[in-house]
């Protein structure tokens, strides 16, 4: 199986700067004119489009936000 693009841009996601202008779910650019949120750990996370917004609520909503802690962890 080959690595897919997802894990890739993942990866070079981690070296870019983290800021407000990715988003939180998968790490693509924010396009312009687009503001969605998702509270996470109690923080407004910038979300890239309604299909991330709406699996990111759906996680939270189902008490899986450790998601994003493991996540992090392994990146960094
Ligand atoms: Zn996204």
């Amino acid at each position: 199986m080959r690595v897919p693009g997802a894990a890739l841009s993942r990866f070079f996601f981690s070296l870019a700067v983290m800021n407000n202008s990715n988003c939180y779910h998968c790490g693509q650019p924010v396009p312009a004119g687009v503001d969605l949120e998702v509270g996470i750990d109690g923080q407004p996370r910038a979300m890239c489009c309604g299909g991330c917004q709406a699996v990111a609520q759906a996680i939270v909503a189902n008490g899986l936000a450790d998601y994003y802690h493991n996540r992090e962890s392994r990146l960094w």
